[in-house]
């Protein structure tokens, strides 16, 4: 085995990084700022995909494809969109060994080239909403890069709505919102706080933007999923226009919402330690790992054999995999799975097959506390019961972190102190001045304005200007 793992608390960062390639999630690309995507990291990945898609048919929409190069004209329709965009884009301008005469932008976000084909499409209200929804991924030329976080090509789905009604739209914005928390609650077992952005950290082009934001390992927060009412932005760019009811051209309301491979990020830090990567059941490419135990022939047929019984019990049922590698140890192989974040490890010695029992690890809690001896008989039931209850506890504990790790200040000076290394909650102004003041003086920035909060009067944390509502401020991801 190569060298320790850094520590978590020694460097958060490069642990970060090392669990990434060691457990072989993703690699480096030849291309500056871009990631592979390895067969473990993409099995995480499309288990989030199919989870996600799952909500998505189930409140009525229908994936579609549309083109990686847009025209660079179509960026420029919507004025805070290009500003917004511009300067992160990859632009192509030759093809075919020739000049282009328009340059094409790589996709940085698909919103003027669906709104485009929405013009063509849409005619009536009868044609309305249309909901749909794209797989695939984008590119964002960005300078720092971090395997999952920020990369300049991720991978993401992008939805894509248009309505009658404003009211319609912000439903739908609402309610992507919605799937989103519930995703992240119930498969990732991220507790998320879902709130609306300030006007500084709005989607560009958005009239509203909101966020599902998630405190790491390290206490920064990670924006992990983004819904926008986009109002009549995009519709008066690019013409989206329907015939009402009485007849008359109106412009559709629009939304857009996104999740990406940022998801994959969140997964690690907030649920990793130093031993690696701890995966949610729900979406654990291999929820079981069978570790076969023997000295000699003799125990190796014997211990075989029980543990081909084994697999054939848990069934299609489970995700499971039986480590039968010959040239290392089980030790190697419980650490090996332990960095990998596999939930669950079946161990099957020659005692257990004599005992007619098998010994259950739990990956999150490691030593002598996480393990079990449970009879083979009954053991899918007694399997799946441990994979509900690590699943309820991944959620526990990173939700008891998140609530140990908040404060609430009530003074600038307490905020500036407890914003270094915690969220801080607290009424707060929203005026753009007053946010830009805040980031010079402590690097955090406004996560969002949860959407649940008392109805509060009072100042400004920060500027003492009146202020309504409470926001999240952490420094962030
Ligand atoms: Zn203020």
């Amino acid at each position: 085995m190569a060298d320790k793992l850094p520590t978590r608390s020694d460097d958060f960062s490069s642990w970060y990084t090392q669990v990434i390639l060691r457990s072989e999630l993703a690699d480096y690309a030849p291309v500056r700022g871009c990631m592979v995507v390895r067969p473990y990291g993409t099995a995480l990945w499309e288990n989030v995909q199919q989870a996600l898609d799952r909500r998505f048919k189930a409140t009525g929409h229908q994936n579609a494809l549309f083109p990686l190069f847009i025209p660079m004209s179509f960026l420029e329709k919507e004025k805070s969109h290009v500003e917004g965009f511009s300067p992160e884009l990859a632009v192509v301008t030759h093809g075919g060994g020739e000049k282009l005469e328009e340059p094409l932008v790589v996709r940085p976000t698909s919103e003027t080239v669906i709104g485009h084909m929405y013009s063509q499409w849409i005619r009536s209200w009868r044609d309305l909403p249309v909901l749909i929804n794209q797989w695939g991924s984008v590119v964002r030329w960005e300078m720092r890069t971090k395997l999952f976080l920020r990369t300049a090509e991720f991978w993401w789905q992008e939805g894509h709505t248009a309505h009658a009604t404003y009211e319609e739209a912000q439903e739908e914005t609402l309610k992507m919102l919605d799937v989103y928390t519930d995703f992240a609650v119930s498969e990732a077992a991220i507790p998320v706080i879902p709130g609306r952005k300030s006007e500084s950290e709005k989607f560009a082009g958005a009239d509203a933007s909101y966020s599902i934001e998630a405190m790491m390992g390290d206490k920064k927060a990670l924006q992990a999923g983004t819904s926008h009412n986009l109002g009549q932005n995009f519709a008066r760019a690019f013409d989206i226009k329907y015939l009402d009811t009485n007849n008359e051209l109106q412009y559709c309301w629009t939304t857009s919402w996104g999740l990406s491979t940022r998801m994959v990020g969140a997964i690690i830090m907030a649920h990793g330690d130093d031993q690696g990567l701890k995966l949610p059941p729900q979406l654990a490419p291999i929820q079981v790992v069978i570790v076969p135990i023997w000295k000699n022939d003799e125990e190796k047929s014997k211990v075989m054999e029980v543990t081909e019984r084994v697999s054939a019990m848990l069934g299609q049922s489970i995700r499971w995999k039986v480590d039968t590698r010959d040239e290392v140890t089980p030790g190697f192989k419980f650490n090996d799975w332990e960095l990998r974040g596999v939930p669950l490890r079946i161990e099957i010695g020659p005692k257990d097959v004599y005992k007619h029992q098998v010994v259950l690890a739990r990956r999150d809690k490691l030593g002598r506390e996480g393990k079990s001896f449970v009879s083979q008989d009954g053991l899918l039931d007694q399997v799946r019961e441990m994979l509900d209850t690590i699943q309820a506890e991944l959620h526990q504990q990173a939700l008891k972190f998140r609530q140990d790790n908040t404060h609430y200040p009530k003074t600038a000076d307490e905020f500036k102190s407890v914003v270094q290394d915690s969220f801080a909650v607290a009424l707060w102004c929203g005026q753009r001045e007053c946010e830009a003041k805040i980031k010079e003086d402590t690097k955090a920035t406004s996560r969002c304005i949860p959407m649940e909060q008392e109805e509060s009067h009072g100042e400004c944390v920060y500027c003492g200007e009146p202020a309504t509502r409470q926001a999240v401020f952490a420094r962030a991801y």
